[in-house]
């Protein structure tokens, strides 16, 4: 079986795309191998590769601000991302980055088996659906729309959201984030308050 710390011993050593030369530090990810909850990102910035942690420069606090106004804390989720190693001056993933690292970050979701997954951004929401067998149409288009996948020998919620970096950058995208996030913090009320119901087996 599987653990994190496996995982990210096994990133920790990767070079299975160019970005390994690049990077400072990886960013495996981190937070609760139990949560119920975990966010992914695309991929680290600079101060994620300057700390080796996900989502610490300032898309990372305003992510930080909302998992607190939902109630929970940082250790309490699990925050990854599809890279592991920054890409130079934060340009986009390309499709064979993906395709080398992803298989990282379905690994930790197969130990952590989470309930609900939030995808922050386009990449990870195009990523994350596609894995699941659903179609991604942009994420003006879908963020917010919750979809449920059978996974785990559970249900499992599956939802879109805005990239924090660009509800900075978008002030106008705020009030939709901020209701995606309560649509979050009812996904998981509705598990607290029937533990089984994501359940089938
Ligand atoms: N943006 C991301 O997608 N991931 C991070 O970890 C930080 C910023
Ligand atoms: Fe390995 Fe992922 Fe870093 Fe590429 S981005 S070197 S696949 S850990």
């Amino acid at each position: 079986m599987d653990s994190l710390e496996d995982i990210e011993a096994e990133i920790r050593r990767c070079k299975k795309c160019e970005l390994w030369k690049t990077k400072t530090n990886y960013v495996p990810g981190e937070g609760n191998s139990k949560a119920e909850l975990v966010f992914i990102g695309e991929a680290p910035g600079r101060e994620e590769d300057r700390q080796g942690r996900p989502f610490v420069g300032n898309a990372g606090k305003l992510l930080t601000e909302m998992i607190e106004k939902i109630g929970l804390r940082r250790e309490d989720v699990f925050i990854g991302n599809i890279l592991k190693c920054r890409p130079p001056n934060n340009r986009d993933p390309l499709p064979e980055e993906i395709k080398a690292c992803s298989p990282y970050l379905i690994r930790q979701l197969d130990v952590i088996k989470p309930s609900v997954i939030a995808c922050l951004g386009r990449y990870s929401a195009s990523f994350i659906f596609g894995l699941f067998g659903l179609e991604f149409k942009g994420i003006s288009r879908d963020r917010g729309k919750v979809k449920e996948v059978e996974k785990w020998g559970k249900k499992v919620k599956l939802i879109a959201i805005y990239h924090p970096a660009a509800v900075l950058y978008r002030p106008q995208l705020r009030q939709a984030f901020e209701e995606d996030f309560s649509a979050i913090a009812s996904l998981l009320r509705e598990k607290r308050r029937n533990p089984t119901l994501f359940d089938f087996m």
